[in-house]
């Protein structure tokens, strides 16, 4: 295997600086029962430091904060929530380094892709903050002409914000930038794996400006008995979560007691269609893209990848060259590609998902093994004749795994990327103008990158469709989420 792997590993000064407390009105405290709980360098294995472990009642003594902040939140002038913004997004730049190390420590990501991630998440703050001052509303004659209608927006009130742990900052401030641009106060959980790139975000929030309570924290290792509670109690009145599916339907049936809104960013089973008319260089660059982000831990990831028969021998040996060139190692190693999984767990899933797709006859062009040692390192991967029952095909494969399977036509291309309970994102590769649009429009997605490999950007909407999610993060309908429309009727008797 030509994929080498170097051994070193740094522990981010960061780390040490970074508090470990929960954020509970304006100020850090440690969790009730003085519980902690470790967060780990999947490069090592090894403990890099413990945050507070809350419980219920912690969780409560935060909503009640967020509570209390509500009004202070809402009556922020649009300008005053956009300047918090805007100075969020100058510390992120500023401390981009420190912030890089920090998500490499507790995720695992290459350093490069940490800066990377660092500069995403910051265009959500620098995107929003120009929402905040562009909230609009309505005026209209009532079609008798006996009224006046005015239509306004207002914060939808106090958000609870989940979330995962593969972009550990940028999927906060996914949710951090339109909640306060819209005067939302809010509570986050960020997921145990990866909670120090948002612990560092709150002090970078609070010296920017935000009013105490206006966002709080909490970590935890209960998720559900902490986060149950909050939502049923009604206080909260949105539910914004990026993760499973699974959980996402978990939270649904809860957020149903006392009808909160709800986004939904859930799970993706991306399909990648390269057609035969494509340019083959510009489909294996996109498909590693695709593919390799993130070590293949995005929602957005390729997860089957169908190539016209007549061209899939040659992409595959371009893909598998490709592939097998990446270097892997701790996300602190100088030239690192490829950074270890998120933990063990994920580590065996990979490790069972390709031995089933081999099992049930698929042929490995390039990796395939765990490549042992410490850390959760896999390597990358291509597999080529991949049937339709490898639970690959249905299952997020979250690793740096290419199942390549071939497709005949258009009509079974949207066949096989619809058969899926998932809609998030799809990709096509083609250089027929014509075919691509029939294609973007007939495949089941919430986006779809033609030509490209990488679809995300803050000013547009990202979301999904089927069993995806609900709702839409970024862009300029982003905000909406966060606001509910109000319809001011007032009488004008002729
Ligand atoms: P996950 O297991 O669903 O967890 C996501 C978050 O929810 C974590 O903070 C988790 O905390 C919390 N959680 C779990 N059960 C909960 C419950 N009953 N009540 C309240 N919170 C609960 O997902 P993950 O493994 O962290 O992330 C990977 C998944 O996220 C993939 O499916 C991926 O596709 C999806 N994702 C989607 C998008 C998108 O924009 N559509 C973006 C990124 C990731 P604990 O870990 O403590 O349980």
């Amino acid at each position: 295997m030509s994929s080498s792997q170097t051994t070193q590993s740094a522990r981010p000064a960061l780390v040490d600086a970074v508090p470990k407390d929960l954020f509970i009105g304006g100020s850090w405290q440690q969790a009730t029962s003085g519980k902690t709980f470790d967060v780990l360098d999947p490069a090592t294995g090894e403990v890099l430091c413990a945050v507070a472990d809350a419980s219920p009642e912690d969780g409560r003594r935060a909503l009640d904060a967020a509570v209390a902040a509500q009004p202070a939140m809402a009556a922020l002038s649009p300008r005053q929530r956009a300047d918090i913004l805007t100075r969020a997004f100058d510390l992120l730049h500023q401390r981009i380094d420190d912030l890089a190390a920090l998500m490499t420590a507790e995720m695992g990501k290459p350093l490069a892709e940490a800066r990377g991630e660092i500069v995403y998440a910051a265009e959500f703050l620098r995107h929003f903050a120009g929402e905040a001052v562009r909230i609009d509303g309505g005026f209209q004659v009532s079609p008798a002409g006996d009224a006046r209608f005015l239509i306004t927006k207002q914060p939808v009130g106090v958000a609870l914000l989940i979330t995962p742990w593969n972009f550990p900052m940028a999927m906060g401030t996914r949710k951090l930038g339109p909640a306060i641009a819209a005067g939302c106060a809010s509570v986050i959980k960020p997921a145990p794996q990866t909670p120090l790139s948002m612990l560092a975000l709150i002090d970078i929030l609070r010296e920017a400006g935000l009013p105490d309570g206006g966002v709080n924290l909490i970590t935890c290792t209960d998720a559900g008995g902490v986060l149950e509670p909050m939502i049923r109690s009604g206080l909260a009145r949105k539910l914004s979560f990026t993760g499973s599916t699974k959980v996402g339907r978990i939270l649904l049936e809860q957020c149903a007691e006392k009808v909160l809104r709800t986004s939904m960013e859930l799970g993706g089973n991306a399909p990648f269609l390269v057609f035969d008319d494509a340019d083959l260089d510009e489909a294996v660059t996109g498909a590693v893209q695709a593919k390799m982000r993130n070590m293949g831990e995005a929602c957005t990831a390729a997860n089957r990848i169908y190539v016209q028969s007549g061209v899939i021998d040659e992409f595959g040996r371009r893909l598998a060259a490709r592939m097998a060139e990446l270097t892997v190692g701790p996300g602190t190693g100088d030239g690192v590609q490829v950074g270890p999984l998120i933990d063990a767990a994920a580590l065996t899933k990979v490790t069972e998902l390709v031995q089933d797709a081999v099992d049930r006859g698929a042929s490995v062009l390039t990796g395939g093994v765990p490549l042992g040692g410490r850390g959760y390192f896999y390597p990358p991967t291509v597999l080529s004749g991949v049937p339709r029952e490898a639970r690959m095909s249905d299952e997020e494969i979250f690793g740096p795994v290419a199942p390549l399977t071939p497709f005949e036509d258009e009509d079974d291309a949207v066949a096989l990327a619809n058969d899926t309970e998932f809609g998030l994102v799809s990709y096509v590769f083609t250089n027929d103008l014509r075919r691509a649009l029939r294609m973007a429009e007939r495949i089941e997605s919430g986006m779809v990158g033609l030509n490209q490999g990488v679809v995300s950007n803050p000013a547009a909407p990202f979301g999904g469709v089927k069993q995806s999610g609900l709702g839409r993060e970024g862009g300029a309908i982003g905000i909406d989420e966060f606001l509910e429309t109000k319809y001011i009727g007032i009488a004008m008797p002729k």
